[in-house]
């Protein structure tokens, strides 16, 4: 730590690492894969209630995993700081917890569990140092973040009611650049169909469509609309763009199939609407559908709007600034190269939101580590946001 100036300095030493570490530990014991973080939210409630923080469970739409929110209030009036991330994890084998030198590995110990744990200790600094002159802090955590088995609902829900700060601190695994744009991001699968049966290619009916040469077709157009998409593109963030990801027809060489269908992804520019997005995505294939005779479903499925960060933002300045302060240095800017949180904050709340958090690897894993001594710092930074935050006018 390299703080000199005496208030921020004692903010920083009301960092506890011990029961950070702790914290990170208990988190990571309570298995909660995403759609059943039930018991990672009742423990991580039962430990703010253990530290006498008055903690609320809003349902937000997932009443079997309710979320959690706490609401640390300086009594006097001043900006919102939300300190926000989500306690469920990927589906995969459960692996516990296991602290070793600067490593602290488990389920969710990367993302993003002891994250979490180091949003909840600057909570604890910020009181015990007796920081937060005015302005209040919002915790929250949730489920349902993990996709494919959530698409954020319950944040999306939760952002609905109000449930947002003025500005978000998200602690995802992403320590070397402060993201200010990102693709937002959509999964489609499309089923491409004709109505007989599957018989021999030599008794196929006459006048029914070819499944495949109808998906054959729709690949070139999708490829079509990836090469002008190419157009829209930012220095950071890259272009936007159409994948196709897999394609399947037919059993054996000569049958005449019933189905083909293919799957992939679609991302785009903040300044797109994702509505636009759906509805060119729609055209193609209702034109495929009317040109071909093949009936064509579509599965369209939105996972986090584009993400955009305001760098004028007095929130920008209080952490670059607090970001200074902890490590002498400046964090550069850089883009988000995945869909979080914050996309939807930005997008849909319209706050401000940085993802900010340790140095850790091994994400959607069964080896996540995270570093125990990045976890104190990002703490720290946490801490010191805030009170610079909560403080500006
Ligand atoms: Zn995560």
């Amino acid at each position: 730590m390299k703080v000199k100036h005496e208030p921020l300095a004692s903010l920083c030493n009301a960092v506890n690492p011990q029961r950070l570490v702790q914290t990170a530990v208990q988190l990571v014991s309570a298995p909660s894969p995403t759609g059943d973080a039930g018991k990672a939210a009742d423990c991580l409630a039962e430990i703010l209630r253990a530290d006498g923080f008055a903690v609320t469970r809003p349902a937000a739409g997932h009443p079997s995993s309710p979320a959690v929110a706490v609401r640390f209030d300086s009594g006097r009036k001043g900006p919102v700081l939300q300190f926000n991330g989500h306690l469920d994890t990927v589906h995969l084998p459960f692996v516990p917890p296991r602290v070793d030198g600067d490593q602290l590995t488990g389920s969710g110990a990367a993302d993003m569990k002891a994250g979490m744990a180091a949003a909840v200790e600057a909570l604890r600094a910020l009181r015990d140092a007796n920081a937060l002159r005015t302005g209040s802090i919002l915790l929250t955590g949730h489920d349902l973040h993990e996709a494919p088995w959530g698409f954020g609902q319950q944040l999306d829900h939760l952002i609905r009611d109000g449930c947002v700060g003025d500005a978000v601190l998200i602690p995802e695994p992403l320590s070397t650049q402060l993201p200010v744009i990102g693709r937002g991001a959509a999964t489609w699968k499309v089923s491409i169909r004709r109505t007989g049966p599957p018989v021999h290619e030599v008794m196929r009916p006459k006048d029914e469509p070819s499944v495949i040469a109808a998906g054959a077709e729709l690949v070139g157009r999708l490829e079509r609309l990836n090469r002008q998409l190419a157009f829209q593109s930012d220095a950071l963030a890259g272009s936007a763009s159409l994948f196709v990801g897999q394609i399947h027809s037919g059993e054996i060489y000569n049958q005449y199939p019933q189905e083909c269908w293919l799957e992939g992804t679609r991302r785009w520019l903040p300044g797109t609407a994702k509505e636009t997005v759906k509805a060119e995505f729609r055209d193609i294939l209702s034109r495929l559908e009317k040109e071909t005779g093949v009936s064509i479903a579509a599965d369209f499925r939105f996972i986090r709007d584009a993400f955009f960060l305001e760098q004028q933002h007095p929130f920008v300045s209080a952490f670059q600034q607090s970001y200074r302060a902890v490590t002498g240095q400046d964090l550069p800017i850089g883009p988000k190269p995945f869909v979080d949180d914050g996309n939807s904050f930005s997008a849909d709340a319209k706050v401000p939101a940085i993802t900010h958090g340790p140095r850790a690897g091994g994400q959607h894993t069964v080896n996540e580590w995270v570093s125990i001594d990045d976890l104190v710092r990002v703490a720290q930074v946490y801490a010191l946001t805030a009170a610079a935050f909560c403080s500006s006018p």
